[in-house]
């Protein structure tokens, strides 16, 4: 039978932004011992900043910026929202032809008939273009034209205020794994993970990559506590269908996300997760 502060539960819940699907998924949330979480725009703000620019022998920063943002004209990831917002000035879809998005590793469209690249140092290699490293802690983005490679900019996001509060809450609730998984360089990762005191990270992961590590954590878990992951939509349809619980967050989330999400939250708050957890430990009965 199913007792009565159930309805309160979900109810409860709703009043606070957190929409949960149905009962059977409180009742899940009241037993979560593993929380995974996607970086951009659910640990981080997923407004990027340009932290340099780089721009290859003799080609110009501003031209660099120019490709870089029309590339990115047709896409909505937060690096190509950041990006075009970077540049400034006035995106000429005329221009753009062909566009496309490489899951987990960037962009590609024809700008002015010339094949432009956009992306990560895995996309460069898909590509057999030698991209530069260099030294700053911040995510890549390499520009290459007509197979040559034109350099890179340095961008870099900031993790949300209440990150840190979340994990040092969640892990207060009785989670004993918190996670991130991103598909941005290790470097980076490793950054945010220390910051936010996550018990683990994995970096560089495509989205099947992030299923697979999902799965593997679902392998290793005692059984006795369940998984959930917690991601902002771009891409994460497939995780949040895997985990025990998928939480979308509403504000960012793609429909796709909320349609795949049990729980949504319609803020993108991290904090509301630690509440969700709380308050369906409470409508369980299960002291912690
Ligand atoms: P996360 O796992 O942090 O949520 P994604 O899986 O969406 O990130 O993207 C992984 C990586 O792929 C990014 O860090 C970036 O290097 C590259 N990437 C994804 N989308 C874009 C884009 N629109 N423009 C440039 N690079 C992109
Ligand atoms: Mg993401």
């Amino acid at each position: 039978s199913v007792p009565l502060s159930f309805f309160g539960g979900i109810g409860g819940a709703s009043k606070l932004g957190i929409l949960i699907k149905g009962s059977n998924y409180l009742e899940s949330l009241a037993s979560v011992d593993t929380v995974v979480f996607d970086k951009t725009g659910t640990l981080t703000s997923g407004t990027f900043g340009v932290v340099a620019v780089h721009p290859a022998e003799g080609v110009k920063s501003d031209r660099l910026l120019e490709l870089a943002a029309h590339a990115e004209a047709y896409s909505d990831h937060p690096i190509a929202m950041s990006v075009k917002q970077a540049y400034g000035a006035r995106i000429d879809e005329t221009r753009v032809s062909n566009a496309s998005e490489v899951s987990g590793r960037g962009v590609q469209a024809k700008i002015d008939g010339a094949s432009v690249s956009v992306g990560n140092d895995k996309l460069m290699a898909s590509l057999d273009i030698d991209a530069h490293n260099c030294e700053l802690v911040g995510t890549m983005l390499h520009v290459a034209e007509n197979g040559k490679y034109l350099g890179h900019i340095v961008i870099a996001d900031m993790v949300k205020d209440d990150a840190a509060k979340t994990i040092a809450d969640l892990h207060a609730t009785g989670v004993t794994k918190t996670v991130m998984l991103t598909g941005d360089a290790e470097e980076v990762a490793r950054s945010v993970a220390s910051k936010l005191g996550l018990d683990e990270f994995h970096a560089k992961l495509l989205p099947q990559d992030k299923v697979a590590e999902v799965e593997r954590l679902l392998d290793e878990e005692s059984k006795k506590g369940r998984l959930a992951f917690v991601g902002d939509g771009i891409n994460d349809a497939p995780v949040l269908t895997r985990a025990d619980i998928g939480i979308a967050m509403g504000a960012m989330g793609s429909d796709a996300a909320i349609e795949a999400a049990d729980i949504v939250l319609m803020d993108d708050k991290p904090s509301n997760i630690a509440k969700a957890i709380r308050l369906s430990r409470k409508t369980m009965g299960i002291v912690w």
